[in-house]
């Protein structure tokens, strides 16, 4: 990750593409629920897009219940105790994530922050019934990145299944086509000037109760059953404007 090349990224936006960019963001905060309060300038975890049971037998509630109401909880609440008292306390989540980025001083906000973002993008990442196929636009730059959805279905996996560790893999729109990505940790395509349009949890925590040491199975049963194109076909559109 470097905070320059993101930086340069982001100013290398057009205007009218970084206001699309940052209305996209802030739709999709409403939409997650996730929203900074004028109150108390805290964020608050959103609530979960569907019910606990509801990605079974794919992801057991069980699984769900310790990742959304301990996990993501628990960056929701770190990231609120971090920044309470500073001028983050004021900025949006993605500015506290872009602002933070490769700061080694500021790695504890960037951590919670971005665990905080990543998680409720994940679960808009996977519904009931998902997978299948995408449509529209998202289908046809899928086409022109990866040849075939086969080989975007491929490569998404082999970046799920070989990240090192604790991490995401993402699809991203780097502003002419979508990329595959793997990030270590909290990172996100963002802090690259990328636009996320889906991701999959690769930490432990996301799979180990109902697949152990089995990463493989987990991803590709996210992949063919939950995968939510939907959500990433509405991402795509926020920041291309629907232009194909
Ligand atoms: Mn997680």
């Amino acid at each position: 990750m470097n905070i320059e090349n993101s930086k340069k990224a982001i100013e290398g936006f057009s205007r009218r593409e970084f206001l699309v960019a940052a209305t996209g963001a802030a739709a999709f905060f409403a939409f997650g629920g996730i929203s900074c309060s004028p109150k108390n300038q805290k964020f608050q975890l959103p609530a979960l897009p569907y019910p606990e049971t509801a990605l079974e037998p794919v992801i057991s509630s069980n699984t769900i219940g310790f990742h959304y109401r301990k996990h993501h909880q628990g960056y929701v609440d770190n990231v609120n105790k971090f920044i309470s008292g500073t001028a983050f306390a004021k900025m949006p989540l993605e500015t506290i994530i872009i602002e933070t980025a490769g700061k080694p001083e500021r790695i504890a906000v960037f951590n919670n922050a971005a665990q905080t973002w990543n998680h409720t993008f994940y679960w808009n990442s996977l519904k009931p019934e998902g997978g299948g196929e995408p449509t529209g636009e998202l289908k046809n730059l899928i086409a022109k990145s990866f040849g075939s959805l086969r080989v975007c279905k491929k490569e998404l996996a082999d970046a799920a299944i070989t990240q090192f560790g604790s991490g995401w893999a993402w699809l991203a729109y780097n502003g002419e086509t979508i990329e595959v990505m793997q990030t270590g940790d909290a990172d996100n395509p963002m802090t690259q000037g990328l636009r996320p349009l889906l991701t999959i949890d690769v930490w432990e925590h996301a799979y180990y109760l109902d697949y152990q040491n089995k990463r493989a199975d987990y991803v590709s049963a996210v992949i063919d059953k939950l995968i939510n194109w939907e959500f990433a076909a509405r991402n795509l559109k926020e920041v291309t404007g629907g232009v194909s």
